[in-house]
C-alpha cells in the first residue's frame, strides 16, 4: 500500500497491508463504541509546581472494549487518525469533556480543561464553529477549554491551520502545543501562531534531574517561552526530584504519575480535596 502521511509523503505502509482487515474491524468497531457510550475519558491533574495546587486536567480518552477491556489511545487513536472517524471521534470527546466540565461546576469546582486534538481533527473548516456550538451549548466559556495540538499539525499546512486557530481563539479558547520538543526545528509559527501554552514532552522531563542535557534543554525552553509570554508545562514528571528541580528551574506547571496518573472523572475531586486552588 502507498499511502500518504499528514504532511503529503508518501510511503509504503508494509504493516497496513498485513492488517487492513484489522483495521477495517477496528474503524467499524469504533463507529459502534462513539454510538454506544463505550469511550471513556479519563482525566490528569495539572499542578502548579510550586503549591501542588490543582490547575486544570487534561482529558484522555480510554476504550471501555466489550471484549478486550479498558484499551488504552494507542491501540485506536492512530488508526482513528487515518481515517474520517476522527472528526466523529473528536466531538464526541469535546462533548463529554464539556460535560464533564459541567459537571464539575455543578459541584462547585470550576476546573479548566484540556482536549487533544489530532491533526485530523483540526484540519477541518467546520470545527470552530462545532466547538463554539459546543461551549454555547453547555454553556461553558471558551477560557475554560484548552486544545492541545502537536508541532507536526501546525507544520502540515501552516496558512490553514492559522485561519482555524486564529478562529477558536476568537472563541477565547486556549491553545498549546503538545509534545514541545520533539516535532520540527523550524520555529517560525511560535511567532503567528495565536498560542497560550507550550508543553515539554517528556522525553525532556523524566529525567532531568540527572541528565545534563536534558535540563539544558529544558531551560531553553523555559526561556524561550518567557520571552513569549507563553505558559509552560512540564509533562512527564515521575519523581519528586524532577519535580523540585523544575520548580527550581522556574516551570510553572507540572503533569506527570509522580503528582497522579489519569483518573477516572468521579475520582478527580476526591484528589483535589486538600489542595488549594480551584
Ligand atoms: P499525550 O497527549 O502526550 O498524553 C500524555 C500521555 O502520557 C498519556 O498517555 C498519559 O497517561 C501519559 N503520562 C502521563 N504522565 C506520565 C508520566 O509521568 N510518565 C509516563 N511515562 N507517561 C505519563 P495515554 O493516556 O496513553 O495517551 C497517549 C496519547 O494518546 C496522548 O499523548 C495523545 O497523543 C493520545 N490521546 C489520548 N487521548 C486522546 C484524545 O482524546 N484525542 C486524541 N486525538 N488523542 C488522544
Ligand atoms: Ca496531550
Ligand atoms: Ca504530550
Ligand atoms: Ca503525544
Amino acid at each position: 500500500t502507498a499511502k500518504r502521511n499528514r504532511s503529503g509523503t508518501a510511503m509504503y505502509d508494509a504493516e497496513a497491508d498485513s492488517h487492513s482487515s484489522e483495521q477495517l474491524g477496528v474503524i467499524g468497531e469504533l463507529h459502534r463504541a462513539i454510538a454506544g457510550d463505550e469511550l471513556v475519558l479519563h482525566y490528569q491533574p495539572k499542578v502548579a509546581t510550586g503549591t501542588g495546587e490543582l490547575v486544570g486536567v487534561e482529558a484522555l480518552v480510554r476504550w471501555q472494549h466489550p471484549v478486550r477491556g479498558l484499551l488504552p489511545p494507542g491501540e485506536f487513536i492512530p488508526q482513528a487518525e487515518d481515517d474520517e472517524i476522527i472528526v466523529a471521534l473528536t466531538d464526541a470527546i469535546l462533548e463529554m469533556a464539556l460535560v464533564q466540565h459541567r459537571t464539575w461546576r455543578d459541584a462547585g469546582v470550576e476546573l479548566p480543561v484540556a482536549v487533544n486534538i489530532a491533526a485530523g481533527g483540526l484540519y477541518d473548516n467546520a470545527f470552530p464553529d462545532r466547538v463554539a456550538a459546543a461551549l454555547a451549548r453547555h454553556e461553558v466559556p471558551g477560557a475554560m477549554l484548552t486544545l492541545e495540538i502537536t508541532e507536526t499539525s501546525i507544520i502540515t499546512d501552516p496558512a490553514e491551520v492559522q485561519t482555524i486557530l486564529d478562529r477558536l481563539r476568537d472563541l477565547g479558547v486556549k491553545l498549546s502545543i503538545d509534545d514541545f520538543g520533539t516535532g520540527y526545528s523550524s520555529m517560525a509559527y511560535l511567532q503567528t501562531m495565536p498560542l497560550t501554552e507550550l508543553k515539554i514532552d517528556r522525553r525532556f522531563i523524566g529525567s532531568v534531574h540527572e541528565s545534563p542535557s536534558d535540563e539544558a534543554i529544558v531551560r531553553a525552553i523555559l526561556e524561550l517561552a518567557r520571552a513569549l509570554g507563553l505558559k509552560v508545562v512540564a509533562e512527564g514528571v515521575e519523581s519528586a526530584d524532577a519535580l523540585a528541580l523544575l520548580e527550581t528551574m522556574g516551570c510553572p506547571f507540572a503533569q506527570g504519575y509522580h503528582m497522579s496518573r489519569p483518573l477516572p472523572a468521579g475520582d478527580v475531586l476526591t484528589w483535589a480535596a486538600g489542595r488549594v486552588g480551584v
